[in-house]
């Protein structure tokens, strides 16, 4: 926008548009502001629901008033948030004849961005969570054809963002944005933001002077786990329970050479269902192997599998954990084709509609299928079982400590077990001896193009 003649002088054409597509909280909007302010030009703000209206013609009406203005304004950035309101795909995952409306504004959108001319000075950002649902005529060269993706943080992006938001706050020299930032993976910018300020309300309420880690430790539960209840009242059965469940994650993960490193794990009651949670490191990979897989499912079966040994009795506490084992089977024998009775086959759609009930393979298949997915998880139960029995000493030391302490760092781990057995440093000791400087690069190959949706869940805490 600045000097739109390097690009042209040799015959190139301005892109017209970009999309930024990443989870929210990452601060797309943030980002496209930056750039309109970057680039000291005017900025148009819209949210794609804006849009919508239930009067026939507003939506397109809308479509061309904004763009009437942003020509009489170019050069500028005209930037709509949450796209997938009006940009989702036409004639998909919707009945006959609904939303018309909606349609005719994505068609005056379509129809304004090829009016104008690429010297117009008219860049027009747009952001959205779901690329997938998008039409496809709304990604056609001439138009959006550039995706920029924008990701959470890894570990040092994460410190950056902290440094940014600890700034207003009074800090205690006690506060370490490195620890801060390898404490909470999995964190969008908006989620720091809001650990930053919810530590500041409870330092508040404790009256403090200044704000200090303990400080920022409960805001980050309180982000994971929803807040504290010191009033529900668990029968010290039940807290013994999830103490064992909590501990067989634990004890099953530090001895599975492919699980997320821990990071801490803990028995506070929090949130509606939570009566404890594991939270994991995960690490930045785009490919898994059978044996990460493998590994995760064991990991992800501690709990029950602690409960069984403990008390010879199972409880409902390993519903999450049992739902995504389930999907995570299902998985590997349908969409990945990493099931040898059932080869390398897929029957993962990635065009088929929301209303698509058709099984493509036969009854025959299926019934294999579902043999198999058993096989997989009885399997992994099995070995999960085992693998505690074997360290069944480790497992009453973490219960024993988590009865009494409620939380436990890695740390505490290492103290009351021992080092986990393998060598590779995680990311996370990595980052806490500070011995971390450059940035860790993920090998993203063309080849690793897998749905996202579809990947084993790194989501970093069981909830159980
Ligand atoms: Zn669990």
């Amino acid at each position: 926008m600045k000097t739109p003649a390097k690009f042209t002088k040799l015959g190139g054409k301005i892109p017209k548009g970009a999309l930024l597509v990443g989870p929210p909280g990452t601060g797309k909007t943030l980002l496209a502001k930056a750039v309109a302010g970057e680039a000291a030009v005017p900025f148009f703000s819209l949210s794609g629901s804006d849009f919508v209206e239930m009067f026939v013609g507003v939506g397109a009406a809308r479509v061309r008033d904004l763009f009437k203005q942003a020509k009489e304004k170019a050069p500028c950035i005209v930037f709509i948030d949450e796209i997938d309101a009006i940009g989702r795909s036409r004639g998909r995952g919707q009945m006959p004849g609904a939303n018309d409306e909606r349609e005719n504004t994505l068609n005056s959108l379509l129809v304004e961005m090829d009016g104008f001319a690429t010297d117009s000075g008219v860049i027009i950002l747009a952001a959205t969570n779901r690329p997938d649902v998008l039409d496809s005529a709304l990604l056609r060269p001439g138009r959006f054809d550039r995706q920029i993706s924008i990701d959470k943080p890894d570990v040092v992006g994460r410190e950056a963002i902290f440094k940014v938001h600890l700034k207003p706050i009074k800090l205690d020299a006690s506060v370490d944005p490195k620890k801060l930032s390898a404490q909470t993976p999995g964190f969008a910018g908006a989620e720091i933001a809001n650990v930053c300020n919810e530590a500041a309300l409870i330092a508040a309420r404790r009256d403090k002077k200044a704000v200090d880690m303990q400080d920022f430790q409960d805001a980050i539960d309180r982000v994971i786990g929803g807040l504290e209840k010191k009033t529900k009242i668990i029968s010290p059965e039940e807290k013994k329970i999830v103490a064992f469940h909590e501990a067989g994650h634990a004890v099953a993960g530090w001895y599975l050479e492919h699980a997320d490193p821990l990071v801490k794990v803990s028995i506070v009651p929090r949130g509606v269902a939570a009566l404890g949670y594991a939270q994991y490191l995960p690490k930045e990979q785009f490919l898994y192997q059978t044996d990460q897989l493998m590994d995760e499912m064991c990991m992800t079966f501690g709990g029950r599998a602690a409960e069984d040994i403990v008390f010879g009795k199972i409880s409902t506490g390993a519903l999450s954990d049992l739902e995504r084992i389930t999907k995570m089977a299902y998985s590997i024998v349908t969409v990945y084709g990493m099931n040898a009775q059932i080869g390398n086959m897929s029957f993962y759609d990635s065009k088929a509609s929301e209303y698509n009930f058709n099984k493509p393979y036969s009854d025959a298949t299926a019934e294999k299928i579902d043999k198999e997915v058993k096989g997989i998880i009885d399997g992994a139960y099995e070995r999960t079982k085992a693998l505690l029995l074997k360290h069944r000493a480790e497992l009453d030391i973490l219960a024993k400590e988590l009865l009494e302490k409620e939380i436990l760092f890695q740390a505490d781990l290492e103290r009351l077990i021992g080092k986990r057995p393998f060598e590779k440093l995680t990311t996370y000791q990595q980052f806490t001896n500070g011995s971390m400087d450059k940035k860790e690069e993920p090998a993203a190959t063309p080849e690793a193009e897998v749905p996202k949706e579809e990947l084993p869940k790194t989501e970093e805490e069981t909830k159980s």
